[in-house]
């Protein structure tokens, strides 16, 4: 696979030939397996950690229909404790690229080279996606409201522990764990 020399897979990859099935008539269809289980660039600022699942493109009158289901995992912040974690979900594809392109029918096309560029779509849906809060865990328990301590790390520092660490004896919660720790 087409590896960039920054260790992630290259965007053309989510690139799919579909000329032989716009040769073909419409109702013929054909099962094209996803699996990229490595970072993959969707844009200039997107990256997606992997992408697996199954697309079943159909030739219609228009253009060419895909349906289907993808795992992504995309590494982002949880909304309660500012975490960076990967994110899994799934996203629902169903999408109509126009061939000949044609923007009254749908924004997607297929290009002059018989391609269909999965980018844009994916694009769109993880953005939409990315605007529901998100939690690392769903249990995950945030940050405290005194001292901004992550509690999934340390349970809540007593009124009198806050005090100290608002003193300037102010650590950094992971070391305080590991401070714990050597006691
Ligand atoms: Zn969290």
């Amino acid at each position: 696979m087409a590896v960039a020399r920054s260790g992630y897979l290259k965007k053309r990859l989510l690139k799919l030939q579909v000329g032989f099935l716009l040769t073909e008539g419409p109702g013929n269809s054909k099962e094209v397996p996803i699996s990229l289980p490595q970072r993959v660039q969707v844009d200039s600022d997107l990256f997606l950690e992997s992408l697996a699942g199954g697309l079943i493109l159909t030739r219609t009158k228009e253009g060419i229909l895909i349906q289907g289901n993808l795992h992504v995992m995309h590494a982002r912040e949880c909304d309660r404790c500012l975490e960076a974690f990967n994110h899994g979900f799934v996203l629902s594809i169903a999408e109509l690229f126009a061939s000949p392109p044609d923007a009254n029918i749908s924004a997607f096309s297929v290009d002059s080279n018989g391609e269909i560029d999965l980018a844009p779509l994916l694009r769109e849906e993880v953005l939409i996606e990315e605007s529901y809060r998100t939690f690392c865990r769903e249990d995950c328990r945030g940050l405290s409201a005194q001292t901004g301590i992550n509690l999934n790390y340390e349970r809540e520092a007593t009124a009198a522990e806050a005090m100290r660490l608002e003193d300037g004896a102010a650590i950094d919660p992971r070391l305080a764990v590991l401070k714990q720790l050597l006691k």
